[in-house]
């Protein structure tokens, strides 16, 4: 029809931002519009919701208004953030030309040039405000060509770029080590679901991005080599995953490359394994609550720059199986800790240090500024006064006096504070640029030349209250009150009127005005000489990346070590004997987070040795005990050694000896793992499979009362099963807390088995929990004294005794039913019971519930007693 075909016509501004839109996709799109930006359509519905911001109309469109909502430029940081912590991406709309410029080019209805200059996703983050300083945000990207897989993984933010091998199995575990922000996959991969749950969000690429001939050609490009085999041999699944993740660096980053380091390959046989359970069992480098507080790493941190806190973190991810790289990392830590006046000197200069890798990530973004280079001026500084004051250091430090050439223009060149943003001014140090020394020079004195003025004018005039002032409008000029207007007039040969106010006068004179465009012209050459300078140190700043790159690894180095060593000094820790043996041998050992969390209240922490070597088959300790006697805490803090000694740290103890562990893994029974949506006794059946399934003889097994989930005799069952298998077929060295006493009867049988007990002191029918693990198995559970000190009523308690009497003075396997029979029914004269017992219900409790007391007459009741009587 005629009214279909007449479209309502779609304003020039709104058809740019469909046309940029469509080019966003599913990202949100910040549209750029002066102060603000805006977000229309869906994306505003959405984004008000998300940042609980109004949502108000603006226009229509094909006759129906609007939807819009906007965030002030200024502080789209904080938006931004927000919206990338719930998922979304933002793609970033900004003017390319001024008003001004999109006038002179198209007329007055000329829509300023507008484009997305960026697309902000979890992975690519490089503002200081979005990041965690001391974490890092990766990216990752996974490959498969045919059962080939490969995970490639890069920071932009700090430029580091490896790549591994892996395993479709290894994938999970992988990302959880690395705690993954967001994962690039092939369009419809069935890698999503194992992506999610590894807490990451998954980007779909077209499978184009993978292409690995593609990518060998964008990657050598990139890091300007003729073949990638500058690096190392790599897989072809491997290039393709890292060819996508450059592919997507580049769209998200709008062609504007940060800065990668040639891609590291990872050999995955270097590291301990851990997967991700074990990791959230152990909490390794986040708490309970999610957070660090409470984890391994929060307990050990004591590092004093950014860099040092991210190497500690991949440091705990991550421990080593070669002994020489362990043995080389004690050696320092051990230096360290040798000579304390030493290493604190070193921590107080690294104090003084930066964050050099986000610092070149934004200057290779084009997002840094003067502070920008100042980090790398005191990263290079630290370096260099590190460099002198280490003689002979026990790690390969070369690296830190790298780039001295580079360190002593920074010097020359940039102020003491630099300013947050070039625009600030007053980045370049005077002395250094002679033309920018002259324009600045100009700017400055006709500054004081106006001062000047001012004084010159009022002696001329006469009139001692009149000022020179300046504002946007009128530059420059002189006022006064309205009340010596006939004074002015009257030398209307300097002074010409410009403006009146309410009750001032605005004048100029011939010579104010030349002053003022000397001095606009001086200052905007200042300005453009001071742009040029920081954008030449910016270019020498890159052009020594590499080395930039390997002093601030040297510094973290170094942080790390020191750290480490102060740790272990403060807290009285030791250096392990670490080799390939099979030994498990920790003498007066403790847990650092429980000892922690204990100090604070003034409790002392009880400590315990572990005697775990197998020379050859398995050595597995089952240990028993009453709840909240310390059992979970022994295993973990064993397996919290072994993850310290291998990542080359000293441990708390005072003495450990440990052959490297190749896996290490720690499963707890009945964990609730609602979220996920799967029973909890499944979760760990599952959980025990993998174990089961993949432990070889160099695995590390902790199991704390597995079977838990489940009736009584399969829990028992499937415990007992598990043990057997560990000994039999995994043989390796394990640790096992249970509840299941009648479990103890395997040390006899099994030779690799033994048993410990934590120890505790029953005490007038209380129970004393002394905290030491001791050989042999425990007596008896003191489960009812350990419900007792939780509170429950003394009728419970008591009749929890009488129960468990008669439990274990019964026969062996008739013991449940024996006791149905045997036991009086929970009786009244111990304790009245809140609600009767519900009894079976017979024929008289039928008769009896249709019966209304209230309508019976005294006959009826009379007959209703003999009825009943007859029915009992
Ligand atoms: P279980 O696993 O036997 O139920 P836990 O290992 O959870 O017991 O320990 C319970 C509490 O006892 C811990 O939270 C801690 O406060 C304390 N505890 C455990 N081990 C020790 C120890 N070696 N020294 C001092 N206190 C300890």
């Amino acid at each position: 029809s005629a009214k279909a075909s007449a479209k309502p016509a779609v304003t020039p501004m709104m058809a740019q931002y469909l046309e940029i839109k469509a080019e966003a996709g599913d990202a949100l799109l910040f549209y750029r519009m002066g102060d603000f930006y805006e977000l229309f359509f869906d994306d505003a519905v959405a984004a008000a919701a998300a940042l609980d911001i109004s949502l108000t109309k603006r226009g229509e469109h094909l006759g129906q208004p609007i939807p819009m909502c906007g965030v002030p430029v200024h502080s789209a940081e904080s938006y931004l953030m927000t919206l990338i912590r719930k998922g979304f991406r933002v793609a970033v709309g900004e003017q390319l030309e001024t008003p001004e410029q999109a006038r002179k080019r198209g007329g007055s209805k000329a829509v300023v040039e507008r484009g997305i200059v960026r697309l902000v996703t979890p992975g690519t983050l490089t503002e200081d405000t979005l990041l965690d300083a001391r974490a890092h945000n990766y990216l990752a990207a996974f490959a498969t060509i045919r059962d080939d897989c490969a995970l490639a993984w890069a920071d932009i933010s700090t430029g580091e770029f490896r790549v591994a091998p892996c395993p479709a199995v290894r994938l999970g575990p992988d990302l959880a080590r690395l705690g993954v922000r967001e994962v690039l996959l092939p369009d419809g991969s069935d890698r999503r679901e194992t992506v999610e749950e590894a807490g990451a969000q998954v980007t779909e690429l077209a499978r184009a991005s993978f292409d690995s001939a593609g990518a060998e050609d964008r990657l050598t490009r990139l890091f300007g080599v003729a073949s990638l085999e500058a690096f190392g041999t790599f897989t072809r699944p491997e290039v393709a995953a890292m060819g996508a993740l450059i592919d997507y660096v580049d769209l998200t980053q709008r062609g504007q490359l940060p800065l990668m380091r040639p891609p590291r390959r990872e050999a995955a046989s270097d590291q301990l394994q851990i997967d991700a359970a074990t990791r959230r069992n152990l909490e390794l480098v986040r708490g309970a609550s999610g957070g660090r507080e409470g984890s391994l790493l929060w307990a050990i941190d004591r590092t004093v720059t950014a860099g040092g806190a991210r190497l500690l973190e991949r440091r705990v991810a991550a421990p080593s199986t070669r002994v020489a790289t362990i043995r080389d990392r004690l050696d320092a830590v051990q230096w360290a800790v040798e000579d304390p006046i030493l290493s604190d000197e070193i921590r107080a200069t690294l104090r003084r240090s930066a964050d050099m890798d986000r610092a070149l990530s934004r200057l290779s973004l084009d997002r840094g500024g003067p502070r920008d280079l100042g980090a790398i001026r005191a990263g290079l500084e630290a370096g260099a006064a590190l460099a002198e004051r280490l003689a002979d250091p026990p790690l390969d430090l070369s690296a830190l006096t790298a780039a001295p050439d580079l360190r002593a223009l920074l010097v020359r060149a940039l102020v003491a504070e630099p300013p947050a943003r070039l625009s600030d001014g007053g980045a370049i140090a005077a002395g250094y640029d002679d033309e920018l020394d002259e324009a600045r020079t100009l700017r400055d004195e006709g500054r004081g030349v106006i001062a000047s003025l001012q004084a010159k004018y009022a002696e001329a005039t006469g009139i001692a209250s009149l000022k020179v002032k300046h504002n946007n409008v009128l530059g420059y000029f002189v006022e006064t009150t309205a009340t010596h207007e006939a004074a002015m007039r009257e030398r209307a040969d300097t002074f010409i009127h410009r403006q009146t106010t309410a009750n001032q006068l605005r004048w100029t004179t011939v010579e104010l005005s030349d002053l003022e465009t000397r001095i606009l012209n001086a200052a905007s050459r200042a300005a453009d000489l001071e742009a040029r300078a920081f954008a030449a140190l910016r270019d020498a700043v890159l052009a020594a990346a590499p080395d930039l790159f390997a002093c601030a690894r040297a510094l973290a180095e170094l942080d790390v070590t020191t750290a480490l060593a102060d740790l272990a000094r403060g807290l009285d820790w030791c250096r392990p004997r670490i080799d390939d043996s099979r030994a498990f041998e920790v003498t007066a050992g403790r847990h650092p987070v429980v000892e922690r969390a204990l100090r604070a209240t003034g409790q002392p922490f009880v400590a315990n040795d572990t005697r775990l070597t197998a020379e050859e088959g398995a050595a597995i300790r089952l240990l028993t005990g009453p709840n909240m006697a310390g059992k979970s805490t022994w295993l973990r803090q064993n397996a919290l050694i072994a993850v310290l000694a291998q990542m080359g740290a000293y441990v708390p103890a005072a003495e450990a000896h440990i052959g490297t562990v190749s896996q290490l893994f720690s499963r707890v029974g009945a964990s609730d793992d609602l979220a996920r949506g799967r029973s909890t006794f499944m979760v760990e059946m599952v959980e025990t499979a993998a174990i089961l399934n993949q432990a070889d003889d160099r695995a590390l097994v902790i199991l704390d009362e597995i079977g838990r989930g489940t009736a009584t005799y399969d829990g028992l069952s499937i415990a007992w099963a598990t043990l057997e298998h560990l000994h039999d077929v995994n043989r390796c060295r394990a640790l096992f807390a249970t509840h299941y006493h009648e479990m103890t009867a395997l040390a006899a049988r099994l030779p690799g088995v033994e048993n410990r007990t934590v120890a505790v002191k029953e005490w007038d029918g209380d129970v004393i929990f002394l905290h030491e693990v001791r050989d042999g198995a425990a007596d008896r559970s003191y489960g009812v004294q350990v419900a007792k000190l939780a509170g429950l009523p003394p009728a419970v308690v008591a009749r929890a005794r009488e129960v468990l009497d008669a439990l274990e003075s019964g026969e062996q396997g008739t013991r449940p039913k024996a006791l149905i029979d045997d036991l009086p029914l929970f009786s009244a004269a111990s304790a009245p019971p809140p609600a009767p017992a519900p009894a079976k219900e017979g024929a008289v409790e039928t008769r009896l519930r249709d019966i209304l007391p209230d309508e019976l007459t005294p006959r009826e009741a009379l007959d209703l007693i003999y009825e009943l009587r007859r029915l009992a």
